[in-house]
């Protein structure tokens, strides 16, 4: 297979996408002994990609920023670090099969498991492979649901990948979506204007634009992910009326530091988005080896501050775990409790149902 990231329309991406490790071994070339060291955490999290994100990583670089996102690391299946599938309780806050609700002006549809690229920093990482599909019956229960509910002014669809749905079905979706009076705004979470920008054919944008109040939260981790093909995307977005935003995850060893957010910010400020949220690492099981510890994203924003303009510097946030809800961070947050001497330290936050909850912070989460 070519190596070109400039090979085919979306459905070859989509049809030449790399399935498992030997699959992207061989794509890469990457050696049998590098392979190996892969092998048991590609079984717990298999890794998929498309061959245009592979192709924007260098594979003779370990450090490589796309390649850590894409490749299994022996570090995901670590047994002295005990996590929690589901650390932001997104299936205690789900209404209805489909749905979450956290928020009383925001419902959340999953409406599938399907991904064109497995991101191993993933919130989801434990729905990957499962069936999870949009159908009639979920559809119905879902739509009664944001009926009823007339304080929802937001729909919010996630997955995996929304955008993965087949286009009849989404726009019937967004059409039935666009008949709830009370909705006003339909916010889709996407991350192929990054791993598969072909997407985003000029009818597939008319399609997503045909009303007003629809944005798309994209997730952009690092400046080399900004192409000429993800730029094309999101002028075609922009020209057909969606509004772009991008949620960038501070994840170790590809984005933690103050000069690579910086540079991002500003080559998304170029193209038309607006870096919008640098989350900190949600406590997944699998993901530990991403995490920076609260203080790192708080000394980037500090370092931004005033170097850049501030419509380049996202809000650096925190999602509660437990479902208490998104809390952003500045350098002068002041709720820090020190801990023991040379032991750890906790920030106490404010929960969404006003409980006061610690955050443990031991510099990797
Ligand atoms: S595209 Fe989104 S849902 Fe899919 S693996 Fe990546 S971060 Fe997770």
């Amino acid at each position: 297979m070519s190596k070109s990231k400039d090979c085919g329309d979306w459905q070859w991406q989509w049809r030449h996408r790399l399935a498992g490790l030997t699959a992207i071994g061989d794509f890469l070339a990457l050696s049998e002994e590098d392979l190996a060291r892969r092998r048991a955490a590609a079984e717990r999290y298999p890794p998929l990609a498309t061959p245009y994100y592979l192709s924007l990583a260098n594979p003779t670089d370990t450090a490589d920023p796309i390649l850590r996102q894409v490749l299994p690391d022996p570090a995901e299946i670590e047994a002295r670090w005990t996590a929690d599938p589901d650390p932001l309780a997104e299936q205690a806050d789900s209404p209805v099969p489909g749905v979450v609700r956290r928020y009383p002006d925001r419902a959340l549809l999953l409406l599938t498991a399907r991904c064109a690229v497995h991101c191993r920093h993933c919130l989801r990482k434990r729905n990957w492979g499962r069936r999870i599909e949009w159908n009639h019956g979920a559809a119905d229960q879902a739509f009664d649901y944001l009926e009823k509910n007339r304080e929802i002014r937001e729909v919010i669809l996630s997955g995996g990948d929304p955008l993965l749905l087949e286009q009849e079905k989404l726009q019937n979706l967004l059409e039935r979506l666009g008949r709830i009076e009370h909705v006003a705004v339909v916010r889709i979470g996407s991350r192929l204007p990054t791993v598969m920008p072909q997407r985003f054919t000029e009818d597939f944008c008319e399609m997503l634009g045909a009303r007003p109040g629809r944005w798309l939260a994209t997730h952009f981790n690092h400046p080399r992910e900004l192409t000429d093909e993800s730029g094309l995307a999101c002028r075609r977005l922009l020209r057909a009326g969606v509004g772009i935003i991008n949620q960038t995850v501070l994840l170790k060893g590809v984005n933690d530091n103050a000069e690579i957010i910086r540079e991002l910010g500003l080559g998304l400020l170029r193209i038309g988005v607006k870096p919008y949220y640098l989350f900190h690492g949600d406590p997944v099981a699998g993901t530990r080896h991403f995490r920076t510890g609260v203080r790192r994203g708080l000394q980037i924003i500090s370092e931004l501050r005033g170097r850049v303009s501030g419509l380049a510097i996202p809000t650096f946030a925190i999602d509660l775990p437990g479902g208490g809800g998104k809390v952003a961070l500045t350098p002068e947050t002041p709720v820090v409790i020190p801990g023991q001497p040379g032991g750890d330290e906790d920030f106490l936050f404010s929960r969404l149902d006003g409980e006061v909850c610690s955050y443990g912070d031991d510099g990797s989460g």
